[in-house]
């Protein structure tokens, strides 16, 4: 698969192609190239590529695609291993969202719980946050996923190593069986399996390895 696609091709709204171009993206990487339309398809994807593949762009650009920014409700929620990692993501999804009126809030631990619940009540669309931190406000109710469409994990090896499994299905059992469902990992270890078999329906692979870039 070394055709190369541009970001025209992979049919998405001017305001995205707006914001890419200003990103200084040019191309989509391969893992974009092959995720994007099965996504925007509505397909469960696991996509394995390692890091600096792009896989950010790879789920963000579906997200803002297919929420409905007139709806204020949390409509995509991206679970990160880490707060630096939720901070970049959170980041990187409101540069291809500038052009969308879409409100992105990253939630982590170590930063005041009162001002991501202020956030939270004025209306948030995509959340990006860390699985202990979400669910304490899981656990509040100052975040509710009943309208969740789509649910992505991050790099969903480094979660599992760092133990959050637990957090995980909690976090997973709040969000309707509806759900669009996205599983990010470097690595695919027999857990990671495992895991998206018992939260995926019908995935896709999308498997891209670093020589192709
Ligand atoms: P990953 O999550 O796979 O580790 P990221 O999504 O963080 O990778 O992307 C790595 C870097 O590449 C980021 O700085 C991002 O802005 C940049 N990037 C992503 N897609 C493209 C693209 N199509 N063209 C150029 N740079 C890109
Ligand atoms: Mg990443």
């Amino acid at each position: 698969m070394l055709e190369t696609k541009t970001f025209e091709s992979l049919q998405l709204s001017r305001r995205i192609l707006q914001a890419v171009k200003e990103m200084g993206f040019e191309e989509p990487t391969p893992i974009q190239a092959e995720a994007i339309p099965v996504l925007l398809n509505g397909h469960d994807v696991i996509g394995q590529a390692q890091t600096g593949t792009g896989k950010t762009a790879a789920f963000g650009i579906p997200i803002l695609e297919k929420l409905n920014p007139r709806y204020r409700a949390v409509q995509a929620l991206v679970i990160t291993p880490t707060r630096e990692l939720a901070i970049q993501v959170a980041e990187e999804i409101m540069k291809l969202g500038k052009f969308k009126d879409v409100r992105t809030l990253a939630v982590y631990g170590g930063q005041s719980i009162d001002r991501q619940i202020g956030a939270l009540k004025r209306g948030v669309q995509v959340v990006v946050g860390t699985p202990g931190r979400l669910l304490d406000h899981i656990n509040r109710g100052t975040l509710r996923l009943q309208h969740l469409k789509m649910l992505v994990l991050d790099e969903a090896d480094e979660m599992l190593d760092m133990g959050f499994i637990d957090d995980i299905e909690a976090i997973i059992k709040e969000t309707p069986e509806t759900r669009q469902t996205l599983l990010f990992s470097a690595t695919m270890p027999h857990e990671i399996q495992q895991l998206a078999r018992k939260y995926l329906k019908n995935p896709r692979l999308v498997a891209v390895s670093k020589d192709e870039l």
